[in-house]
């Protein structure tokens, strides 16, 4: 084994909206040289169990872990708090993911009235198709309006029509961070913030306010290496993370084809899931 392996913390399947299945997901990290997978699937631990199995027959060690749609108060941008080491089964959890997809559910129809108001005619049921059995997410409703040839991309989709503010944005109704916090305690996980940049924070003293307010909420880490963090970024999350003595955690935010990412693509070193483990330990449930 490598001296210095990597691993990745942070990787989406088709139980919620990656494009690889999570049993197929464990050969990719193999051949990625990864030593360890933490699969974080969007309001999902249904992939658990394919992508643990998986990840044992290759010897890659496996983190069940999820990524929990939060309200982020002012709705500008996706305050996503990561799970890891969560079980599936605990109650609270249960709960959590049943509210997330009440919402996802009742969402979905409303954006795809939004579109046909729009002049782009599609079907709930050809969303459904792209999403196949998962939760709804907007991703799949653009990857079935490229199919019908509405937009060039996924990302032109979000540009256009998808995303804040756009002429087919629909709020989701999320959890309180708060909640979310102690649902992944409850099921023996740690909690860490997601990619801070995507908070869409007006400016440092906004973003600190946010970090000190889930730190008192009992938050446990930070995702310090992300794909959309560049050098300057990472040195000022992982200072962020010493000053509120949160853990580092990080990975790529992969999507499979439906994202321009590749599995393993960001430094993240082994030393951080022996950190992970040992909070594990100390997290009152
Ligand atoms: P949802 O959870 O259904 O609100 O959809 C959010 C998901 O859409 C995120 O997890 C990303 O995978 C994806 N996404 C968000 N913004 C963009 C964007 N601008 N371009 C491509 N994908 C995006
Ligand atoms: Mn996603
Ligand atoms: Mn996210
Ligand atoms: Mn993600």
């Amino acid at each position: 084994m490598n001296q210095h392996p990597r691993i990745d913390l942070h990787a989406h399947s088709t139980a919620s909206d990656g494009s690889v299945p999570p049993a197929e997901l464990p050969a990719l990290a193999f051949e990625a040289g990864l030593a360890a997978l933490a699969l974080t699937d969007h309001d999902t631990t249904a992939g658990h169990a394919a992508c643990a199995s998986g990840c044992a027959a290759v010897e890659v060690d496996f983190v069940p872990g999820i990524e929990l749609s939060c309200n982020r108060g002012k709705p500008r941008g996706a305050m996503h708090l990561l799970g890891y080491f969560v079980d599936g089964s605990s109650p609270k959890l249960a709960r959590v993911i049943e509210d997330l997809s009440r919402a996802r559910r009742e969402r979905a129809p409303l954006i795809v009235a939004r579109l046909n108001e729009l002049g782009l005619p599609i079907t709930l049921e050809e969303v459904q198709a792209e999403a196949a059995g998962a939760m709804i997410g907007r991703p799949h409703i653009a990857a079935a309006m490229q199919r019908k040839g509405y937009v060039d991309s996924v990302a032109d989709a979000f540009v256009r029509y998808l995303g804040y503010g756009k002429p087919a944005y629909v709020r989701k109704d999320n959890l309180p961070t708060d909640r979310a916090i102690e649902a992944i305690h409850e099921a023996g996980g740690v909690a860490a913030l997601a990619h801070p940049i995507q908070l869409r924070y007006a400016d440092d003293a906004e973003l600190e306010a946010v970090i000190g307010r889930l730190a008192e909420e009992g938050l446990d880490g930070l995702e310090v290496y992300h794909t959309d963090h560049d050098a300057g970024l990472r040195a000022q999350y992982q200072a962020l993370a010493d000053r509120y003595g949160l853990l580092t955690t990080g990975g790529s935010d992969y999507h499979g084809d439906r994202k321009p990412i590749a599995l393993g693509s960001q430094p993240v070193p082994m030393t951080l899931l022996e950190t992970l483990r040992e909070a594990r330990e100390s997290v009152n449930r």
